[in-house]
């Protein structure tokens, strides 16, 4: 058994691959890889420049407009944001700053800019990041710290729908892939904290942040 490194409990020991043990937490449903296995800092960086090019910013790019469309129906006028964990491209930057809304962006490797961590945001989006996380409750309570009372949090990680399926899981064979999510999960982290689930999808999860009137506090 190890700790859980979102929620503290114990995690059991899933299973093991050709080059990887797994953990299961029984408590907030997180699946991790045996942290012996992580990847040097510096071959993780490597893989992650591969990853910021091509499809993905495409991709990342597809996640974030409609979002702020949809944001912006619940919250009319500018909207300032936090794009956290990968950076996205001048295209995408301008496309957004053209609709009048200001992004910022955060990447542990490639714009390693820890003022913009200094202040509060109406949204903070997190695309195909989660994953990354070898300190989920570290990188969680730094994220919802960054969002405003009222605030969306959104977020893209590819969910475990059945865990008798993960063994065959393309997605766990990636070596920087190291937290694996669950509904559960999500559930476990908006009932421990200001936020609440709005939506849960294979695509977005989406939480919003109390507005701070103290109501989901007097109703637990
Ligand atoms: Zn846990």
């Amino acid at each position: 058994m190890i700790p859980c490194p979102l929620c503290n409990h114990q995690a059991q020991f899933f299973l093991q691959d050709k080059k990887r043990a797994f953990y299961v937490c029984p408590h907030c449903g997180l699946v991790m890889a045996d942290p012996k296995s992580h990847l040097r800092p510096s071959i993780e960086m490597q893989r992650y420049g591969r990853a910021q090019k091509g499809a993905k910013q495409r991709q990342l790019s597809q996640f974030l407009m409609p979002l702020l469309a949809q944001i912006n129906l619940q919250q009319s006028g500018i909207l300032s944001g936090l794009n956290f964990g990968r950076v996205l491209d001048q295209q995408c930057l301008q496309s957004i700053n053209e609709a009048g809304h200001s992004v910022k962006q955060y990447d542990p490797f490639f714009a390693a800019d820890h003022s913009v961590l200094q202040t509060t945001y109406d949204f903070v989006c997190s695309y195909k990041v989660f994953e990354h996380f070898r300190h989920p409750n570290k990188e969680w309570q730094l994220l919802s710290r960054l969002v405003k009372p009222g605030g969306w949090l959104a977020i893209s990680t590819p969910l475990m729908t059945d865990l008798r399926h993960f063994n065959k899981w393309h997605y766990k064979n990636n070596p920087t892939h190291v937290s694996f999510y669950q509904r559960q999960t999500f559930e476990y982290l908006t009932e421990n904290s200001e936020f609440t689930l709005l939506f849960v999808s294979q695509a977005l999860i989406l939480m919003q942040k109390s507005s701070g009137s103290g109501i989901k506090r007097i109703l637990i």
